[in-house]
């Protein structure tokens, strides 16, 4: 095979000894070498500015530079061709110097023939393309190691993210959980948590403290077996299933035991927790004990009770003197009727079948009086406070009854407008009867009071378009003026000389106790309007 020829530049500055090196070359290697000659180092850079060579033999004493400069200067113009440093006998420290600073190799002139030159050349050639090599594989490997780096880097950098963004997440999470536990055993509701099953998974401090249990303790249990009495579970399971078939909350009332026997009644708000599914995970049971507020609520229940039938008596004792005229008109008709049958019997002759007509008119009189009696020993008759189904029309004509006479007497016309088909009212008969009553005879003693000409009551009952009913009492009286109106129905409040000032404030609070309303209006003509409205009732 032919072997290629290699391009070399000697720099030379002796040219005897430029000579001797080709010559060298020439003879042991002829067809081996190209040898290109300068004597001096700027032409030598210019050379491998114009042309490529395999290799450069470099004498360190020209003429324009010397020593380790010359190699560094030369090594800078063509810094990939190896450089053999062509050195005198007594400079061959320096030579080595030059190979610790780049040169691949010296020779020392004169001592090397021309087969040593080539291989020299040669050599350096091979270690300086393995130099070569080594440092593309060193830089290779330093690329690779950078770009690893800087994905580990990367990596690195979004591990660190993903940990900051998920102790975020974390604390987050723990102060919701945190501010979550803080809310549940600050409120003061008790909560419980069940399960599908009914089956306690928590319950908050209040409830601890209120049903006297730990949660540890009920924990997992069923909540009817822990607190409920057991006859009334049958009543309450329908209600839970009722949440879960619904989904959707609910509002329930009933006693819950605690732990030492006590029965507290608890107004319950109940809500339905679903999974991504829809299914029921959770019940959460929100409840007040409404155990002493309920207590309470009675006993004002008691004394409105009370009240109202010390001002039943009082009216009644107010109303004495009507009703004296009022039993005294059949008393009347009896005495004379007995006057005149006694007057038939003693004179020997009667007709049997007249004494038989007055003997009935004297037992139709003594029933008069007996039923005034009765209305009036009904109405102040202290009854347990029970409510019950009744007509608004049949209270109003109870009522109309029972002030006929007073009315009457003060020339005052009742009328009534009662509205036809009515659903039924659930109230304590006796006391709406009661608040009726107020408002008629107030209407009367006002008419009286005023002493016009048109002096006239309406009682009319309707239906309003909310669904409630209504009693509406409609006088001919003087009206309300701004300052009596904005008082009536605060207690002692009275424009009568002998007027307590307490019927419209017990009345209000009557009409409440139906969660029904009590509201007095001036009459655009003559007078004053008041209206009670009643829930209805829908059988
Ligand atoms: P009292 O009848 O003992 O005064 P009420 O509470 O029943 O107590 O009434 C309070 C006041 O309201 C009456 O004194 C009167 O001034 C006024 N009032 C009540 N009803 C009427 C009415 N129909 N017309 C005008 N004023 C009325």
């Amino acid at each position: 095979m032919r072997r290629e020829i290699l391009p070399v530049l000697l720099i030379e500055g002796n040219p005897r000894d430029a000579v001797l090196v080709q010559t060298q070359l020439l003879e042991f290697a002829p067809d081996e070498f190209e040898i290109t000659v300068v004597d001096r180092l700027s032409r030598a850079q210019q050379q491998l500015k114009e042309s490529a060579f395999a290799a450069i033999l470099l004498d360190l004493s020209l003429p324009d530079s010397s020593g380790i400069s010359a190699l560094s200067r030369t090594k800078a113009a063509a810094p990939q061709v190896p450089i053999i440093v062509l050195s005198g006998i007594d400079d061959e420290s320096m030579a080595l110097h030059a190979v610790q600073h780049g040169a691949q190799d010296y020779l020392v002139k004169g001592r090397a023939d021309g087969h040593v030159i080539a291989r020299v050349i040669r050599y350096a050639m091979q270690r300086q393309r393995a130099d070569e090599e080594l440092r593309r594989a060193h830089n290779l490997l330093e690329q690779r190691v950078m770009e690893r780096t800087a994905f580990l880097k990367v990596t690195n950098r979004r591990l660190h993210e993903e940990i900051a963004e998920r102790e975020r997440t974390e604390e987050t999470l723990r102060k919701e959980r945190d501010f979550s536990s803080a809310i549940l055993d600050t409120v003061g509701a008790i909560v419980v948590v069940l399960d599908p099953q009914g089956c306690l998974v928590r319950c908050n401090r209040y409830c601890e403290q209120v049903m006297g249990y730990l949660e540890a303790e009920i924990k997992g249990r069923q909540v009817w077996d822990v607190f409920l009495e057991p006859e009334v579970v049958a009543r309450v399971q329908p209600v839970f299933g009722d949440l879960l078939v619904r989904k959707s909350g609910n509002k329930y009332e009933n006693y819950w035991l605690t732990k030492d026997g006590r029965q507290r009644l608890i107004d319950w708000s109940n809500t339905v927790l679903v999974d991504s599914q829809g299914a029921v995970e959770f019940v959460i049971a929100t409840g007040i004990d409404i155990t002493e507020k309920r207590a309470t609520e009675e006993l004002e229940r008691q004394h409105l009770f009370d009240l109202a039938h010390v001002s039943r008596l009082s009216t009644m004792g107010q109303m004495a003197t009507e009703i004296a005229h009022e039993l005294n008109q059949p008393l009347c008709a009896i005495a004379s009727f007995s006057d005149s049958c006694l007057r038939m019997y003693d004179s020997g002759k009667f007709d049997p079948q007249e004494v038989r007509q007055v003997l009935q008119e004297i037992g139709e009189q003594a029933q008069r009086a007996g039923e005034v009696i009765r209305r009036i020993r009904k109405f102040v008759r202290k009854e347990p406070a029970e409510r019950i189904l009744v007509s608004l029309n049949e209270l109003v004509s109870d009522v109309v009854r029972l002030t006929l006479v007073e009315a009457r007497w003060n020339q005052v016309d009742i009328r009534t407008e009662l509205a036809e088909a009515l659903p039924a009212v659930k109230v304590d008969k006796i006391l709406v009867e009661q608040v009726i009553l107020n408002l008629v005879r107030n209407a009367i003693e006002a008419i009286a009071h005023a002493g016009g000409t048109r002096r006239e009551i309406v009682i009319a009952t309707g239906a309003r378009d909310d669904g409630t009913l209504e009693v509406a009492v409609r006088d001919t009286g003087p009206g309300l003026p701004q300052n009596v109106a904005e008082n009536i129905f605060q207690p002692f409040f009275t424009t009568k000389p002998q007027g307590m000032g307490m019927g419209l404030t017990l009345s209000l609070s009557i009409v409440k106790a139906h969660d029904g309303q009590l509201t007095a209006e001036a009459n655009t003509g003559q007078g004053t309007t008041f209206r009670l409205v009643l829930p209805a009732i829908k059988i």
